[in-house]
Protein backbone atom coordinates (compact mmCIF):
# COMPACT_ATOMS: atom_id res chain seq x y z
CA UNK A 1 0.00 0.00 0.00
CA UNK A 2 1.67 3.15 -1.51
CA UNK A 3 1.77 6.40 0.88
CA UNK A 4 -0.52 8.40 -1.81
CA UNK A 5 -2.64 5.40 -1.48
CA UNK A 6 -3.49 5.88 1.88
CA UNK A 7 -3.81 9.28 1.89
CA UNK A 8 -6.14 9.01 -1.14
CA UNK A 9 -8.39 6.67 1.26
CA UNK A 10 -8.44 8.50 4.11
CA UNK A 11 -9.29 11.75 2.34
CA UNK A 12 -12.00 9.69 0.73
CA UNK A 13 -13.84 7.95 3.32
CA UNK A 14 -13.32 11.56 5.50
CA UNK A 15 -15.24 12.94 2.53
CA UNK A 16 -17.58 10.57 3.01
CA UNK A 17 -18.36 10.93 6.64
CA UNK A 18 -18.70 14.35 6.34
CA UNK A 19 -21.21 14.73 3.55
CA UNK A 20 -22.89 11.18 5.01
CA UNK A 21 -23.67 13.62 8.30
CA UNK A 22 -23.97 16.46 6.42
CA UNK A 23 -26.85 14.56 4.49
CA UNK A 24 -28.22 12.52 7.77
CA UNK A 25 -28.40 16.45 9.94
CA UNK A 26 -30.70 17.53 7.11
CA UNK A 27 -32.67 13.74 7.16
CA UNK A 28 -31.73 13.15 3.97
CA UNK A 29 -31.58 9.56 5.30
CA UNK A 30 -31.97 8.00 1.33
CA UNK A 31 -28.87 9.85 0.43
CA UNK A 32 -27.14 9.32 4.00
CA UNK A 33 -27.02 5.80 4.51
CA UNK A 34 -25.86 4.55 1.19
CA UNK A 35 -22.58 7.52 1.49
CA UNK A 36 -22.30 6.55 5.30
CA UNK A 37 -22.52 2.36 4.05
CA UNK A 38 -19.95 3.25 1.77
CA UNK A 39 -17.75 4.91 4.18
CA UNK A 40 -17.61 1.92 6.76
CA UNK A 41 -16.85 -0.78 3.98
CA UNK A 42 -14.04 1.69 2.66
CA UNK A 43 -12.47 1.73 6.39
CA UNK A 44 -13.24 -1.61 7.07
CA UNK A 45 -11.05 -2.49 3.92
CA UNK A 46 -8.06 -0.39 4.65
CA UNK A 47 -7.89 -1.59 8.37
CA UNK A 48 -8.00 -5.03 6.97
CA UNK A 49 -5.30 -4.01 4.63
CA UNK A 50 -3.08 -2.65 7.34
CA UNK A 51 -3.73 -5.64 9.59
CA UNK A 52 -2.69 -8.09 7.27
CA UNK A 53 0.40 -5.71 6.16
CA UNK A 54 1.20 -5.84 10.10
CA UNK A 55 0.88 -9.31 10.04
CA UNK A 56 3.28 -9.89 7.36
CA UNK A 57 5.84 -7.19 8.45
CA UNK A 58 5.47 -9.28 12.33
CA UNK A 59 6.63 -12.41 10.15
CA UNK A 60 9.06 -10.78 8.63
CA UNK A 61 10.66 -9.74 12.08
CA UNK A 62 10.55 -13.29 13.64
CA UNK A 63 12.36 -14.00 10.21
CA UNK A 64 15.39 -11.71 10.46
CA UNK A 65 15.50 -12.31 14.35
CA UNK A 66 15.81 -16.17 13.85
CA UNK A 67 18.37 -15.08 11.21
CA UNK A 68 20.69 -12.93 13.25
CA UNK A 69 19.94 -15.38 16.29
CA UNK A 70 22.07 -17.71 13.51
CA UNK A 71 24.84 -16.15 12.38
CA UNK A 72 25.64 -15.11 15.79
CA UNK A 73 25.93 -18.88 16.77
CA UNK A 74 27.76 -19.75 13.55
CA UNK A 75 30.33 -16.44 14.45
CA UNK A 76 30.65 -18.09 18.29
CA UNK A 77 31.06 -21.34 16.59
CA UNK A 78 33.81 -20.14 13.99
CA UNK A 79 35.40 -18.30 17.74
CA UNK A 80 35.67 -21.71 18.91
CA UNK A 81 37.44 -23.10 15.73
CA UNK A 82 39.47 -20.44 15.65
CA UNK A 83 40.36 -21.00 19.00
CA UNK A 84 40.69 -25.03 19.00
CA UNK A 85 42.92 -24.82 15.89
CA UNK A 86 45.31 -21.96 17.61
CA UNK A 87 45.41 -24.48 20.36
CA UNK A 88 46.41 -27.54 18.12
CA UNK A 89 48.84 -25.44 16.40
CA UNK A 90 50.19 -24.13 19.96
CA UNK A 91 50.40 -27.83 20.97
CA UNK A 92 51.95 -29.07 17.68
CA UNK A 93 55.36 -30.91 18.71
CA UNK A 94 57.03 -28.88 15.63
CA UNK A 95 58.13 -25.49 16.07
CA UNK A 96 55.73 -23.06 14.38
CA UNK A 97 56.91 -19.22 13.00
CA UNK A 98 55.04 -17.26 10.75
CA UNK A 99 57.10 -14.21 9.31
CA UNK A 100 55.90 -11.72 6.90
CA UNK A 101 57.64 -9.89 3.86
CA UNK A 102 59.14 -7.11 6.41
CA UNK A 103 60.42 -10.23 8.10
CA UNK A 104 58.32 -9.13 11.20
CA UNK A 105 56.96 -12.35 13.28
CA UNK A 106 53.45 -12.54 12.94
CA UNK A 107 52.95 -16.07 14.76
CA UNK A 108 55.33 -18.23 17.37
CA UNK A 109 53.91 -20.99 18.84
CA UNK A 110 54.51 -22.49 22.26
CA UNK A 111 57.41 -25.39 21.07
CA UNK A 112 59.14 -22.51 18.87
CA UNK A 113 59.28 -20.94 22.15
CA UNK A 114 60.88 -23.27 23.21
CA UNK A 115 63.65 -24.45 20.74
CA UNK A 116 64.45 -20.90 20.43
CA UNK A 117 64.57 -19.79 24.43
CA UNK A 118 62.36 -16.77 23.52
CA UNK A 119 58.71 -15.70 24.72
CA UNK A 120 56.20 -14.62 22.21
CA UNK A 121 55.76 -11.09 24.37
CA UNK A 122 59.68 -10.68 23.41
CA UNK A 123 59.42 -10.90 19.51
CA UNK A 124 55.65 -10.57 18.37
CA UNK A 125 55.85 -7.75 15.47
CA UNK A 126 59.42 -7.17 15.58
CA UNK A 127 61.62 -7.43 12.73
CA UNK A 128 63.79 -10.79 13.03
CA UNK A 129 66.28 -9.32 11.85
CA UNK A 130 66.10 -6.73 14.82
CA UNK A 131 66.89 -9.78 17.23
CA UNK A 132 70.26 -11.26 16.08
CA UNK A 133 71.37 -10.82 19.66
CA UNK A 134 69.20 -13.03 21.00
CA UNK A 135 71.26 -15.94 20.22
CA UNK A 136 69.33 -18.88 19.13
CA UNK A 137 67.29 -16.66 16.73
CA UNK A 138 70.68 -15.38 15.29
CA UNK A 139 72.28 -19.28 14.68
CA UNK A 140 68.98 -20.17 13.23
CA UNK A 141 66.98 -18.29 11.70
CA UNK A 142 68.94 -15.77 10.50
CA UNK A 143 71.32 -17.11 8.04
CA UNK A 144 68.49 -18.98 6.94
CA UNK A 145 66.42 -15.35 5.76
CA UNK A 146 69.67 -13.92 4.47
CA UNK A 147 69.79 -16.58 2.06
CA UNK A 148 66.20 -17.32 1.59
CA UNK A 149 64.89 -17.54 -2.15
CA UNK A 150 62.06 -19.96 -1.85
CA UNK A 151 62.15 -23.64 -0.08
CA UNK A 152 65.04 -23.77 1.96
CA UNK A 153 65.56 -27.08 4.29
CA UNK A 154 68.79 -27.12 6.56
CA UNK A 155 69.63 -29.46 9.84
CA UNK A 156 71.08 -27.28 12.29
CA UNK A 157 72.69 -28.54 15.78
CA UNK A 158 71.07 -25.47 17.89
CA UNK A 159 72.98 -27.13 20.94
CA UNK A 160 74.14 -30.26 22.75
CA UNK A 161 71.39 -33.10 22.01
CA UNK A 162 69.20 -30.61 19.98
CA UNK A 163 69.31 -30.79 16.46
CA UNK A 164 66.81 -29.19 14.31
CA UNK A 165 65.22 -29.63 10.74
CA UNK A 166 64.56 -25.58 9.76
CA UNK A 167 62.35 -25.54 6.53
CA UNK A 168 61.35 -22.21 5.62
CA UNK A 169 58.44 -21.90 2.52
CA UNK A 170 56.44 -19.18 1.37
CA UNK A 171 52.56 -18.64 2.64
CA UNK A 172 50.79 -16.68 0.44
CA UNK A 173 48.12 -14.94 2.57
CA UNK A 174 46.59 -12.81 -0.01
CA UNK A 175 48.07 -11.63 -3.72
CA UNK A 176 51.28 -9.81 -3.02
CA UNK A 177 51.11 -10.13 0.50
CA UNK A 178 53.69 -13.56 0.76
CA UNK A 179 54.75 -14.57 4.26
CA UNK A 180 57.31 -17.05 5.32
CA UNK A 181 56.16 -20.38 7.50
CA UNK A 182 59.06 -21.46 9.49
CA UNK A 183 58.95 -25.01 10.59
CA UNK A 184 61.58 -26.05 13.20
CA UNK A 185 61.11 -30.25 13.87
CA UNK A 186 63.25 -31.78 16.29
CA UNK A 187 65.26 -34.44 14.37
CA UNK A 188 67.86 -35.12 17.52
CA UNK A 189 66.73 -38.85 18.04
CA UNK A 190 66.54 -39.79 14.40
CA UNK A 191 70.07 -38.36 14.16
CA UNK A 192 71.22 -40.14 17.12
CA UNK A 193 69.93 -43.51 16.07
CA UNK A 194 71.34 -42.97 13.03
CA UNK A 195 74.68 -42.53 14.28
CA UNK A 196 73.91 -45.33 16.61
CA UNK A 197 73.08 -47.87 13.51
CA UNK A 198 76.35 -46.20 11.66
CA UNK A 199 78.40 -47.12 14.64
CA UNK A 200 77.63 -50.44 14.64
CA UNK A 201 77.72 -51.24 10.86
CA UNK A 202 81.00 -49.22 11.01
CA UNK A 203 82.13 -51.80 13.55
CA UNK A 204 80.94 -55.37 12.00
CA UNK A 205 82.11 -54.26 9.11
CA UNK A 206 85.72 -53.26 10.38
CA UNK A 207 85.70 -56.87 11.97
CA UNK A 208 85.35 -58.16 8.52
CA UNK A 209 87.57 -56.31 6.78
CA UNK A 210 90.61 -57.67 8.64
CA UNK A 211 89.93 -61.97 7.98
CA UNK A 212 88.81 -61.09 4.37
CA UNK A 213 92.26 -59.45 3.84
CA UNK A 214 94.06 -62.26 5.32
CA UNK A 215 92.17 -64.04 2.86
CA UNK A 216 92.79 -61.82 -0.59
CA UNK A 217 96.81 -61.96 0.96
CA UNK A 218 96.92 -65.76 1.34
CA UNK A 219 95.02 -66.61 -1.99
CA UNK A 220 97.58 -64.04 -3.92
CA UNK A 221 100.37 -65.94 -2.66
CA UNK A 222 98.72 -69.45 -3.79
CA UNK A 223 97.51 -67.83 -6.81
CA UNK A 224 101.83 -66.55 -7.66
CA UNK A 225 102.48 -69.87 -6.79
CA UNK A 226 105.00 -68.93 -3.65
CA UNK A 227 103.69 -72.74 -2.32
CA UNK A 228 104.37 -74.63 -5.03
CA UNK A 229 102.68 -75.55 -8.03
CA UNK A 230 99.19 -75.73 -9.01
CA UNK A 231 96.88 -77.20 -11.76
CA UNK A 232 95.14 -75.42 -13.95
CA UNK A 233 91.71 -76.51 -12.56
CA UNK A 234 93.12 -75.21 -9.02
CA UNK A 235 94.32 -71.74 -10.38
CA UNK A 236 90.55 -71.37 -12.18
CA UNK A 237 88.83 -72.26 -8.54
CA UNK A 238 91.65 -70.00 -6.74
CA UNK A 239 91.26 -67.24 -9.48
CA UNK A 240 87.10 -67.09 -8.85
CA UNK A 241 87.34 -67.13 -4.94
CA UNK A 242 89.92 -64.15 -5.30
CA UNK A 243 87.24 -62.46 -7.13
CA UNK A 244 84.18 -62.70 -4.76
CA UNK A 245 86.43 -61.71 -2.53
CA UNK A 246 87.50 -58.71 -3.91
CA UNK A 247 83.69 -58.12 -4.08
CA UNK A 248 83.09 -58.49 -0.36
CA UNK A 249 86.08 -56.15 0.05
CA UNK A 250 84.29 -53.86 -1.92
CA UNK A 251 81.05 -54.06 -0.23
CA UNK A 252 82.63 -53.82 3.40
CA UNK A 253 84.29 -50.47 1.70
CA UNK A 254 81.09 -49.09 0.35
CA UNK A 255 79.21 -49.83 3.39
CA UNK A 256 81.83 -47.96 5.78
CA UNK A 257 81.92 -44.89 3.22
CA UNK A 258 78.25 -45.40 3.90
CA UNK A 259 77.87 -45.08 7.32
CA UNK A 260 80.03 -41.81 7.34
CA UNK A 261 77.64 -40.07 5.17
CA UNK A 262 75.37 -39.45 7.83
CA UNK A 263 77.73 -38.55 10.42
CA UNK A 264 76.65 -35.64 12.41
CA UNK A 265 80.23 -34.25 11.97
CA UNK A 266 78.86 -33.08 8.62
CA UNK A 267 77.71 -29.97 9.58
CA UNK A 268 81.17 -28.52 9.88
CA UNK A 269 83.85 -29.92 7.67
CA UNK A 270 82.70 -27.53 4.65
CA UNK A 271 84.49 -24.69 2.66
CA UNK A 272 83.86 -22.80 -0.16
CA UNK A 273 85.45 -24.44 -3.09
CA UNK A 274 85.89 -24.39 -6.97
CA UNK A 275 84.31 -27.53 -8.25
CA UNK A 276 86.90 -27.65 -11.02
CA UNK A 277 89.64 -27.83 -8.90
CA UNK A 278 88.21 -31.43 -7.14
CA UNK A 279 86.88 -32.51 -10.86
CA UNK A 280 90.83 -31.73 -12.28
CA UNK A 281 92.41 -33.78 -8.86
CA UNK A 282 90.23 -36.83 -9.42
CA UNK A 283 90.83 -36.95 -13.14
CA UNK A 284 94.75 -37.12 -12.52
CA UNK A 285 94.16 -39.74 -10.48
CA UNK A 286 92.15 -41.86 -12.98
CA UNK A 287 94.57 -41.14 -15.85
CA UNK A 288 96.15 -43.79 -16.04
CA UNK A 289 93.02 -46.38 -16.28
CA UNK A 290 91.53 -44.46 -18.93
CA UNK A 291 95.19 -44.20 -20.64
CA UNK A 292 95.01 -48.23 -20.19
CA UNK A 293 91.52 -48.54 -21.66
CA UNK A 294 92.56 -46.58 -24.22
CA UNK A 295 88.88 -43.97 -23.95
CA UNK A 296 88.64 -40.63 -25.83
CA UNK A 297 88.70 -38.44 -22.78
CA UNK A 298 87.53 -34.64 -22.70
CA UNK A 299 87.41 -32.20 -20.12
CA UNK A 300 85.21 -29.90 -20.74
CA UNK A 301 86.71 -26.13 -18.31
CA UNK A 302 83.54 -23.41 -17.50
CA UNK A 303 84.80 -20.69 -19.90
CA UNK A 304 83.85 -18.15 -16.94
CA UNK A 305 85.40 -18.08 -13.86
CA UNK A 306 83.00 -20.21 -12.00
CA UNK A 307 81.38 -19.60 -8.83
CA UNK A 308 82.10 -20.93 -5.40
CA UNK A 309 80.31 -23.92 -3.60
CA UNK A 310 80.33 -24.48 -0.04
CA UNK A 311 80.73 -28.04 0.28
CA UNK A 312 82.55 -30.93 1.95
CA UNK A 313 85.11 -31.45 -0.25
CA UNK A 314 86.32 -34.66 0.42
CA UNK A 315 82.45 -36.00 0.29
CA UNK A 316 81.88 -34.31 -3.28
CA UNK A 317 85.58 -35.78 -4.52
CA UNK A 318 84.21 -39.27 -3.31
CA UNK A 319 81.30 -38.47 -5.40
CA UNK A 320 83.03 -37.72 -8.70
CA UNK A 321 85.14 -40.28 -8.22
CA UNK A 322 82.24 -42.58 -8.32
CA UNK A 323 80.76 -41.09 -11.34
CA UNK A 324 83.99 -41.42 -13.34
CA UNK A 325 85.44 -44.70 -11.98
CA UNK A 326 81.82 -46.01 -12.89
CA UNK A 327 82.06 -44.09 -16.42
CA UNK A 328 85.37 -45.98 -17.01
CA UNK A 329 83.87 -49.30 -15.47
CA UNK A 330 80.84 -49.63 -17.88
CA UNK A 331 82.05 -48.45 -21.02
CA UNK A 332 84.12 -50.71 -23.54
CA UNK A 333 87.59 -50.19 -24.66
CA UNK A 334 88.10 -46.56 -26.90
CA UNK A 335 84.92 -45.50 -25.83
CA UNK A 336 84.47 -42.04 -24.79
CA UNK A 337 84.01 -40.00 -21.94
CA UNK A 338 83.05 -36.20 -21.76
CA UNK A 339 83.04 -34.32 -18.38
CA UNK A 340 81.12 -30.88 -18.37
CA UNK A 341 80.90 -28.10 -15.77
CA UNK A 342 79.08 -25.44 -15.91
CA UNK A 343 77.59 -22.86 -14.00
CA UNK A 344 73.44 -22.69 -14.24
CA UNK A 345 70.31 -21.28 -12.49
CA UNK A 346 72.01 -20.70 -9.27
CA UNK A 347 74.14 -23.40 -8.96
CA UNK A 348 76.58 -25.17 -10.54
CA UNK A 349 76.83 -28.41 -12.29
CA UNK A 350 78.35 -31.12 -13.59
CA UNK A 351 77.74 -33.56 -15.93
CA UNK A 352 80.20 -36.97 -17.31
CA UNK A 353 79.04 -38.34 -20.66
CA UNK A 354 79.82 -42.07 -21.54
CA UNK A 355 79.50 -43.84 -24.34
CA UNK A 356 78.78 -47.40 -22.45
CA UNK A 357 75.99 -50.07 -21.89
CA UNK A 358 74.06 -47.29 -20.37
CA UNK A 359 70.73 -47.98 -18.26
CA UNK A 360 67.71 -50.16 -19.44
CA UNK A 361 64.67 -48.05 -19.34
CA UNK A 362 62.53 -49.71 -16.82
CA UNK A 363 65.61 -49.72 -13.80
CA UNK A 364 67.12 -46.53 -14.28
CA UNK A 365 64.19 -45.14 -11.21
CA UNK A 366 65.73 -47.57 -8.91
CA UNK A 367 69.43 -46.96 -9.88
CA UNK A 368 70.73 -44.62 -6.78
CA UNK A 369 68.72 -47.45 -4.86
CA UNK A 370 70.70 -49.42 -1.65
CA UNK A 371 72.68 -52.34 -3.90
CA UNK A 372 70.47 -51.75 -6.95
CA UNK A 373 72.49 -52.86 -10.00
CA UNK A 374 71.09 -52.98 -13.44
CA UNK A 375 70.26 -56.15 -15.30
CA UNK A 376 73.25 -55.47 -17.58
CA UNK A 377 75.90 -54.37 -15.76
CA UNK A 378 75.82 -58.34 -14.90
CA UNK A 379 76.42 -59.71 -17.97
CA UNK A 380 79.63 -57.40 -17.88
CA UNK A 381 82.97 -58.79 -16.04
CA UNK A 382 83.04 -55.61 -14.00
CA UNK A 383 82.25 -56.08 -9.72
CA UNK A 384 79.75 -53.75 -8.04
CA UNK A 385 77.79 -53.46 -5.12
CA UNK A 386 75.12 -51.02 -6.23
CA UNK A 387 76.11 -48.80 -3.36
CA UNK A 388 78.28 -46.15 -5.06
CA UNK A 389 75.15 -44.40 -6.76
CA UNK A 390 73.01 -44.28 -3.38
CA UNK A 391 76.50 -43.10 -1.65
CA UNK A 392 76.82 -39.98 -4.62
CA UNK A 393 73.04 -39.48 -3.53
CA UNK A 394 73.19 -39.16 -0.04
CA UNK A 395 76.04 -36.82 -0.61
CA UNK A 396 74.75 -34.61 -2.67
CA UNK A 397 71.34 -34.01 -1.44
CA UNK A 398 73.13 -33.69 2.19
CA UNK A 399 74.45 -30.59 0.51
CA UNK A 400 70.52 -29.27 -1.14
CA UNK A 401 72.04 -30.52 -4.62
CA UNK A 402 70.57 -32.71 -6.86
CA UNK A 403 71.51 -35.55 -8.96
CA UNK A 404 69.83 -37.62 -11.83
CA UNK A 405 70.59 -39.36 -14.95
CA UNK A 406 69.61 -39.81 -18.31
CA UNK A 407 70.62 -42.73 -20.32
CA UNK A 408 69.94 -45.14 -22.95
CA UNK A 409 70.93 -48.54 -23.56
CA UNK A 410 73.47 -49.85 -25.32
CA UNK A 411 73.84 -45.91 -26.25
CA UNK A 412 75.43 -44.83 -22.83
CA UNK A 413 74.77 -42.45 -20.01
CA UNK A 414 74.79 -39.26 -18.49
CA UNK A 415 74.93 -38.50 -15.00
CA UNK A 416 74.64 -34.95 -13.37
CA UNK A 417 75.03 -33.31 -10.43
CA UNK A 418 74.38 -29.62 -9.38
CA UNK A 419 75.24 -27.97 -6.06
CA UNK A 420 73.93 -24.62 -4.86
CA UNK A 421 76.46 -21.60 -5.24
CA UNK A 422 76.90 -19.85 -1.65
CA UNK A 423 76.08 -16.90 -0.90
CA UNK A 424 79.78 -15.23 -0.12
P1 LIG B 1 78.35 -50.51 -8.66
O1 LIG B 1 78.96 -49.86 -9.85
O2 LIG B 1 79.34 -50.84 -7.61
O3 LIG B 1 77.47 -51.66 -9.02
P2 LIG B 1 76.88 -48.07 -8.25
O4 LIG B 1 75.92 -47.73 -7.18
O5 LIG B 1 78.01 -47.16 -8.50
O6 LIG B 1 77.36 -49.54 -7.92
O7 LIG B 1 76.03 -48.20 -9.59
C1 LIG B 1 74.81 -48.89 -9.53
C2 LIG B 1 74.46 -49.45 -10.88
O8 LIG B 1 74.20 -48.40 -11.79
C3 LIG B 1 75.57 -50.23 -11.54
O9 LIG B 1 75.66 -51.54 -11.07
C4 LIG B 1 75.16 -50.15 -13.00
O10 LIG B 1 74.12 -51.07 -13.24
C5 LIG B 1 74.56 -48.76 -13.10
N1 LIG B 1 75.54 -47.76 -13.57
C6 LIG B 1 76.18 -46.85 -12.86
N2 LIG B 1 76.96 -46.08 -13.64
C7 LIG B 1 76.77 -46.51 -14.90
C8 LIG B 1 77.28 -46.09 -16.17
N3 LIG B 1 78.13 -45.10 -16.29
N4 LIG B 1 76.87 -46.78 -17.26
C9 LIG B 1 75.98 -47.80 -17.14
N5 LIG B 1 75.48 -48.24 -15.98
C10 LIG B 1 75.85 -47.59 -14.88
Amino acid sequence: MSKNFVKFTGGLISILIILGGWFLVGDKLVIAIPILTLAIFLLFLSLKTLSDKIKKLEKGKMGLEHVLERSEENRKKAETLKNKFYLMIDELSDGLLVVNKDNNILFINNQAEKFLNISRGEILNRSILRLRDLSNIKKIVFPLLANFKGVHEEEVEVKKNLILNISIEPLVLAKNNIAKLITLQDITKIKVAIAAKNKLISVTVHQLKAPLSAIRASLRMFLSKDFGKITKKQEDILEKTYEKNESAINLVDDLLEESKVDDLSNFSNRSLINLEDSVSSVVEFYKEEIEKKKIDFIFNKSEEKLPKVFVDSSKVKMVIQNLLDNAIKYTPLKGKIEISIMSKDGSVQFKITDSGIGVPEDQKEKIFQRFMRADNAFSTEELGTGLGLTIAKDIIENHHGKIWLESEENQGSTFSFSLPIANN
